[in-house]
């Protein structure tokens, strides 16, 4: 039984209300992890085709295993909550294990796998909850140098790129994530638009 959007946001919102009181998600994965049993392992493997996994035990003992080899922070935390994912939106009690390669975890979000959509999507709205990532995106933009612009931002190759630049650099530091899995949010909440090229 697949889930609609805004089911997957409520589940990671609840998670949210019960364990984060500020700052970036990412901070918090030990004690989410703590509090639900779930043991975490780093991995030591050149194999790119896993990077990260959920899997149970024969004793039901449910593990979360990371590819420490991953060199990007907000590539690693993304991981993390994806696999987090398919443990609160119950995957793994249908499946027992979870091996999920590099191209499955996809910070655009589109991945032609229902269940692996959905737990990008979970990991999406975990690590950057829709009311916060509002609420810092469009202060930032209001003490930003052009604050004509209100309320959405089409980046381009003009002066909108000058203010996306620090909107960016102060976001994915504080959300622990990439600059592809911020910008992929912010349309998704429909505060922004990119069209341009490096
Ligand atoms: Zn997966």
């Amino acid at each position: 039984m697949m889930k609609t959007n805004n089911e997957i946001e409520q589940i990671a919102n609840d998670i949210l209300n019960k364990f984060l009181k500020r700052g970036g998600t990412y901070k918090i994965f030990d004690e989410i992890m703590r509090t639900e049993n779930i043991k975490f392992k780093e991995v030591n493997s050149t194999n790119f085709n896993f990077i990260g996994a959920l899997t149970k035990g024969n004793n039901g003992q449910v593990y979360i295993m990371v590819n420490s080899n991953i060199d990007n922070f907000g590539r690693r935390n993304f991981t993390i909550a994806h696999e987090l994912g398919h443990y609160f939106l119950s995957h793994h009690l249908t499946q027992n294990a979870f091996y999920c390669a590099e191209e499955m975890i996809v910070e655009e979000g589109l991945w032609n796998n229902p269940i692996e959509q959905e737990a990008n999507y979970f990991a999406s709205c975990l690590l950057m909850p829709k009311e916060k990532v509002k609420s810092a995106f469009l202060n930032i933009l209001f003490y930003s140098r052009k604050a004509k612009i209100k309320d959405f931002l089409h980046v381009k190759n003009d002066y909108t790129f000058g203010i996306w630049k620090p909107i960016k650099d102060e976001l994915t530091k504080r959300y622990g994530v990439s600059e592809t899995a911020l910008r992929f949010r912010l349309q998704q909440l429909n505060l922004a638009k990119f069209e341009f090229s490096n």
